[in-house]
């Protein structure tokens, strides 16, 4: 549903030129004086807060209009100074135009909440339509920001919320602040209890809010707004869930997460923010030392005219690596060129802070080498160490690691996994497995139906160039790619041959890999080199994305996959393709909300776009296909 660019508002202040009557509605924000006190009193007071929250592990807002952020800004302030607050604050708030940041700085500046705000602006995405997860306060706060049209934003969510801020405005053809369908989407979210509370007294906005579930409440608003309106979700018959959109292991309070690689790492990582103790196992003496021990990878996103599944899905796992790197201070090459050989520069469209197009020359300039295509520069994509990015994950985790430490099985067991040693031992059981082991652990997923089929293992060599001709001022990224390894040579890559399981390096794949090199460079000479190098495997999915979700529990196979009953406690994080670099933190974060029940980081045709189950669903639509 994310199509489309995002046109930021415009921010009017102390009242000065109002919006004009052509300006669309929403695309204009006021920058009230009274916007502080007004939050606290309508949306944060209105919803009973902080009283609600206090004592739960976790509470979640949905907002209607980000407007400036006043309300989430006083919202997670509240949350600060509450000794008795929840664990985790999940505040998710929709915005069709969100502002910029200069405005947002402006309008926060001499104001009480402004080092709040300074880290709200260290974090603001890119102006991207779709779901952006900022992370505040070590985790234990997030900012989901859905950007986008909030009808179809609303649909796309998968969360349940305990208090609903009704701002902004987005106005029916009555003239209502928001329609009917707006309003009844909040009860389809709505967690049992869940409170409303709004700026409007309108009569619509009360008798859809009481038809869709809802007690409505009078209440007086603040001054030069005598009333306003709160309401509590009481309906008369409690909605039915999907069962595919369940939590996996909602009381878990501890996960055993098989494979100290890439995936593990960020699900160990994504895990313990959500307050579970985790523990790694993996068969080798180190973390990332299977595929995720390559010495140099790049991340990016990708794009796409029509903004399809893969274009999306890139995108927010690209934006959620800077923004991780970033909180783990990990060093790494900022900046990707990715070589455009089959559009002209006229016909490419970039978005600002996320993708900038470039022409030959201007790529070249950058790359420090003639490159004879226009490019499209990722300002926020890059290069990594992919084990230091591992460890780095680990570390910040604090997961037990349990290395040496082979699994020859999986059991389950009442409310519980058990991994198994070849002797058929317990090596640790759980309420919560995460399955994050690459191509090593397609043995153990034989027995879960519709989980690995089709899944092709791909051998791949990488090649060092010591004493490289050309060293990339930024990565590049074209038919191969090139990264500096910061002693004057190169790492260039990859070969890709299906189903190979050959561990030798091979001077015919150096050969190929460095042609490659040489053709991007421009050289008319292959180089030369020894032979140096690493072979890796990556593990990839026909549709090339990933498999991310829970596995399907023995019964009936549901028609959707939002509706399929799946097992307890397990979940499957792999097939990361040649994208691990680039995936990991956002299908870590995904893992954890699928496990605990936390607000989805990624729309509900997204989910669905990585569902382990896909595969299995499609044959059974079109069987024989
Ligand atoms: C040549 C090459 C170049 C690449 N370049 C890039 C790039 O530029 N950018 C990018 O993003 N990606 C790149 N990739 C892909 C990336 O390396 C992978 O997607 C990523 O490493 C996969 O991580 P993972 O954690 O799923 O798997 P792994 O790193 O393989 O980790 C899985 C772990 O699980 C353990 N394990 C498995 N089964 C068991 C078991 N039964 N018992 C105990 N432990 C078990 C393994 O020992 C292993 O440590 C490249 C891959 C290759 C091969």
């Amino acid at each position: 549903m994310a199509r489309g660019t995002i046109t930021p508002a415009r921010a009017v202040f102390d009242g000065a030129d109002g919006p004009s009557p052509a300006q669309e509605p929403g695309a204009v924000h006021q920058a009230r004086a009274d916007a502080l006190p007004r939050a606290r009193h309508v949306f944060v007071g209105g919803n009973g807060l902080p009283g609600r929250w206090q004592g739960r592990e976790r509470f979640v807002v949905l907002e209607t209009g980000f407007g400036l952020g006043s309300n989430f800004l006083v919202t997670w302030d509240a949350w600060r100074q509450d000794p008795v607050r929840c664990g985790r604050l999940v505040f998710v708030s929709v915005e069709k135009h969100p502002p910029r940041p200069e405005d947002l700085a402006r309008a926060h500046a001499a104001g009480p909440l402004a080092a709040l705000a300074g880290q709200l602006l260290e974090r603001w995405p890119p102006l991207t339509p779709g779901l952006h997860t900022l992370s505040f306060d070590g985790g234990r706060v997030t900012l989901l920001l859905g950007l986008g049209d909030a009808r179809p934003m609303l649909r796309e969510l998968v969360l349940q919320a305990d208090a609903f801020y009704l701002d902004g405005c987005v106005p029916a053809a009555d003239g209502a602040p928001w329609d009917a369908y707006l309003l009844k989407s909040l009860a389809r979210h709505a967690a049992p209890g869940a409170t409303v509370s709004t700026w409007s007294a309108a009569r619509s906005v009360r008798d859809e809010l009481a038809s869709a579930g809802f007690e409505v409440l009078q209440v007086p608003g603040l001054a030069g707004m005598p009333e306003m309106t709160t309401a509590r979700f009481a309906p008369r018959h409690r909605p039915q869930r999907p069962a595919g959109r369940e939590p996996l292991a909602p009381r878990a309070l501890r996960a055993v997460i098989l494979g100290a690689g890439l995936a593990g790492a960020a699900c160990a990582l994504a895990l313990s923010r959500e307050g579970l103790a985790c523990t790694v196992v993996d068969a080798l003496p180190g973390p990332a030392q299977a595929s995720s021990g390559n010495p140099a990878g790049l991340f990016h996103g990708t794009v796409n005219p029509d903004d399809g599944p893969h274009a999306r899905f890139n995108r927010a796992a690209a934006l959620a690596t800077q923004r991780l790197l970033a909180e783990l201070g990990l060093p790494h090459q900022h900046g990707l060129l990715r070589l455009e050989t089959r559009l002209a520069l006229e016909r490419m469209q970039g978005t600002a802070g996320y993708v900038e197009t470039l022409s030959a020359a201007q790529a070249s300039a950058l790359a420090g080498t003639p490159l004879g295509h226009p490019a499209w520069f990722y300002p926020g994509g890059g290069a990594v160490d992919p084990a230091a990015y591992t460890r780095a994950m680990l570390d910040a985790s604090a997961a037990e690691l349990r290395l040496a430490t082979p699994v020859a099985a999986l059991r389950e067991e009442a409310g519980a996994w058990a991994l198994l040693d070849a002797a058929g031992g317990v090596v640790d059981r759980a309420a919560l497995v995460v399955l994050a082991g690459g191509h090593g652990q397609l043995p153990l997923l034989g027995g879960l139906e519709g989980s690995v089929d089709s899944l092709v293992v791909q051998r791949g060599q990488l090649s060092h160039l010591p004493d490289a001709t050309w060293c990339p001022g930024v990565p590049v990224a074209g038919d191969g790619y090139v990264i500096a390894d910061g002693r004057g040579g190169v790492w260039c890559g990859a070969t890709t041959q299906d189903g190979d399981l050959d561990p030798a390096l091979r001077v015919a794949d150096h050969t190929d890999n460095l042609t490659r090199y040489a053709r991007l460079a421009g050289l008319s000479q292959v180089p030369q080199a020894p032979l140096a190098g690493r072979v890796g495997w990556r593990l990839i999915a026909p549709d090339r994305l990933p498999l991310i979700g829970g596995l399907a529990a023995p019964g009936p196979r549901a028609e959707q996959l939002r509706l399929q009953p799946r097992r307890p406690g397990l979940v499957i994080c792999t097939a990361f393709a040649s994208r691990g670099i680039g995936w990991a933190a956002l299908a870590g974060r995904l893992v954890a909300a699928l496990a605990v029940g936390s607000p989805r980081p990624l729309e509900a045709e997204l989910l669905d776009a990585v569902d382990p189950l896909r595969f299995a669903l499609r044959r059974q639509r079109r069987p024989g296909a």
